[in-house]
């Protein structure tokens, strides 16, 4: 899933300095997602080992919490608003219907913060459906991801996670610490399965891609 070509970014090139001239452009405390074409996307973020104090790692962690609320969205990694460390922030608590939350597993999953997250598909099931990007605004596409993966992370609070996350809350996990090692999700999407946000709620919104892999002629990995 990732290329060996990425630039990565130092520890110590991150400052609290740099991160705060960031967080004071918020307007709202809300700021601008970087779109796809940014080197930041694709650069390996720096490890966050305490680069910054308290009250900016707080505040931070506020914006990106209410940049991904505005957008809206279920995840927001630092990258996606220009600050290249391993910190992503998830939450997922959208009614999507009954039917789509069955079908995909979609299971509420409440406010959290992910510091120097890392991933590993746990056992052979897969699941592929339509996702989308903030940093790739206007598109979905089909991506076949592990239906359970081991997360191994810090909170926000510097205590170790060492968890099994399942279902939709695990392709979140998985698209955001990819965000992380400079990866989009453009890069393992089904290219033929793209769709704009308009078709893909004209046409293409059922539980499963299976229509849409029918009609537009791109096969679905059996989970
Ligand atoms: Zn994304």
């Amino acid at each position: 899933m990732t290329e060996g070509r990425h630039v990565t970014v130092t520890e110590d090139s991150v400052t609290a300095d740099s991160v705060r001239e960031l967080l004071a452009e918020a307007r709202d405390g809300v700021v601008t997602i970087v779109a796809a074409g940014d080197p930041v996307l694709r650069s390996r973020a720096a490890r966050y080992t305490g680069q910054l104090d308290s009250e900016t790692f707080a505040e931070l962690i506020e914006v990106m919490r209410a940049t991904m609320h505005h957008a809206p969205g279920v995840g927001v990694a630092a990258p996606q608003i220009g600050i290249p460390l391993q910190i992503a922030v998830i939450e997922d608590l959208y009614d999507v219907g009954a039917d789509v939350a069955r079908v995909r597993e979609r299971t509420p999953l409440p406010f959290r913060v992910l510091v120097n997250p890392r991933y590993t598909p746990v056992g052979p099931e897969t699941a592929a459906f339509y996702e989308g990007c903030l940093s790739v605004p206007g598109y979905q596409a089909v991506v076949t991801r592990a239906t359970e993966v081991r997360l191994e992370c810090s909170d926000e609070r510097g205590r170790e996670i060492d968890e099994v996350v399942r279902g939709w809350p695990a392709r979140i996990v998985a698209h955001e610490t990819d965000h992380l090692d400079g990866t989009l999700y453009i890069d393992t999407a089904n290219t033929r399965s793209l769709t704009t946000n308009e078709q893909y709620g004209e046409l293409w919104s059922d539980p499963t891609p299976e229509r849409a892999a029918t009609a537009l002629g791109f096969s679905v990995d059996p989970g």
